[in-house]
This record gives structure tokens, sequence and C-alpha cells, in this order.
């Protein structure tokens, strides 16, 4: 596999980062994931555009322009030859051999920038037929979710709650409400309406949740964004996540309650083929 680091194309094995790199030693850098289908990229313009954001959030620096971006996407699916999949791309603070909690001069020390793919089968997926089965946890992540940062321990612990209690995810809970999951945005159906926690500071704001949502009104369908509680998504009628690598994938089971019919519902089966139907269309 072929590997993006700093300005280079090389083997995985030679791709290296320095042990002063701020991404290392603070968790100083953001990151996005793009999907692949068919050999091409998925939302990039959203995810460039959160990445651009989240940058800014930080006062960090791209080493690289958006267009720039783009053209190392596009030569990494190449070279790797990856027709399913994803590329993960990272920005840290770069190498600082100080090791100052300050931030360094950006004159003086350039950011990082790492991009490798990852070949996977996303749109056939087993685990769409059957649903997944989640675990509520206490959100104890920091309060500026909004910016995707490296810095992902809890959500790990997050995943190792669920896997200890033999579940697939978990979704995490501030003052009695759904945030999100570990790794994705979270939703109920109830009635035909579809609710997901409005915008904010306490949740990344999904580019493939920006998409569904945007689906679902063209299709008519009613979205309400706002909080809700764990007991409400149990009573729902569905629930489902989105994110960039699962897209939309029914959830059929909340802290040992079956939601609904305990099946992938009506609703999430339609806007997954929804989204992958469009997505593909939209790919570059
Ligand atoms: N929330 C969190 C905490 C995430 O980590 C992710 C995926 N990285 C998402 C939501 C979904 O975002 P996206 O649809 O842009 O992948």
């Amino acid at each position: 596999r072929i590997v993006y680091v700093n300005g280079d194309y090389v083997p995985e094995a030679e791709a290296k980062v320095s042990v002063f790199d701020r991404g290392f030693l603070f968790a100083d850098g953001v990151y996005e994931v793009t999907s692949v289908l068919d050999g091409k990229l998925i939302d990039f313009e959203g995810h460039a555009t959160r990445l651009e954001r989240s940058l800014k959030e930080l006062d960090m620096a791209s080493p690289v322009t958006m267009d720039e971006l783009l053209e190392i996407h596009r030569e990494l699916v190449r070279r790797n030859e990856v027709a399913e999949g994803m590329i993960y791309l990272q920005i840290t603070r770069g190498a600082d051999a100080d090791r100052d909690f300050a931030f360094p001069d950006p004159e003086k020390v350039p950011s990082s920038i790492v991009l490798f793919t990852q070949s996977k089968k996303l749109a056939d997926s087993p685990a769409a037929k059957v649903g997944m089965k989640v675990i509520s946890i206490e959100d104890q992540r920091w309060g500026r979710r909004d910016i995707k940062t490296v810095q992902l321990l809890y959500p790990s612990m997050g995943k190792m709650m669920a896997k200890a209690a033999g579940k697939d995810d978990a979704w995490m809970v501030e003052d009695g409400a759904v945030t999100e999951g570990t790794s994705n945005n979270a939703y109920i159906v109830k009635d035909g309406v579809i609710v997901t926690r409005h915008l904010g500071n306490e949740i990344l704001h999904g580019i493939t949740r920006a998409a569904v949502l945007r689906f679902a009104r063209e299709a008519q369908m009613r979205v309400e964004e706002r909080p809700f509680t764990i007991e409400e998504a149990q009573g729902a009628d569905e629930a489902f996540i989105t994110s960039a690598s699962t897209f939309v994938m029914p959830v059929v089971e909340i802290d040992g309650e079956a939601v609904g019919s305990g099946t992938p519902g009506p609703v999430a089966t339609r806007l997954r083929e929804i989204y992958l139907d469009e997505s593909r269309k939209a790919a570059i």
C-alpha cells in the first residue's frame, strides 16, 4: 500500500512521522474519513469544507490547498487501486522538538499531513441487513465535539464497553439526551418523523447527516432536529446511525430493548438506498 506523507508517496513501511509530532504528543490534530465507491470519492467537498473549519477552529494551517488535497485523494485511489473503501486524512500541528504546551510558530514548525487508503466492502454490508445493537454510556468527551480532532480515546473506550457487553456500539448520553454514537450520528423514527439531535458543539456535524437529512426532506419525509432520550429511542418505531463509512445503518436494539420490530425498519432501509444511489451519482 502506498501512503502519502508530507509531500511524498511512499510504501507504508517507509511512511514515518517524528516522535515529536504534536499529533502524537498532544492529540493536536484533525482528521477526515472519505469513502470511495466505484473508485470515486463520496462527498469530497463536504469533507474538505469541514476540514477547513476544524483547522480554523484550532488555528492550524493546512499544508496543502483543497485542490491539492483532491488530487492527493485521487492519486492514492489510483495507486492503491481502491474500488471501494476509505481514505483517512490527518493533519497535525507538526513536530516541535521542544514539547511545549503552547502552539509553535507555524512559520518554524509546519503542520504534518498523512493520508492512507483502506480497501473494504462498504455498500454490500451484511450488518445493514441485520442491524446493530447499541448500549448507552455517559458522554465524557470534551466540549468541542464539532471539531473533528484525533483525540478519540473516549470513543474507543465506548466501543470497548459495547464489545464487553456483546453489542456493536455505544450511544453517548449527556444531560439525559443522546448526543451521538462513538463514531456516527444517531437517529430515531416515530410515526414517520425522523428525529436527530440539532447541531451544536455537542456533536460532530456529520457530512453523511447533512446529505441524509437533505435526501429525507426531498423525499417529503418529516425531520425534527432536537434532543431525544434513550427511553424515547427505545419506544421509537426505528433507529439508525449515519457515518461516511457505514452510510445509513439500522439500529435494532438499545440497552437490551428491541426498537420497533427488532429488525431494520423501512425508513432506514429506504434512506440507505437513496443515500447510496445519490452519492454514487454525485461521486467525483
Ligand atoms: N459523530 C462522530 C463522533 C464521528 O466520529 C463521526 C464519524 N467520524 C460522525 C459523527 C459521522 O460523521 P460523517 O458522516 O461525516 O462521517
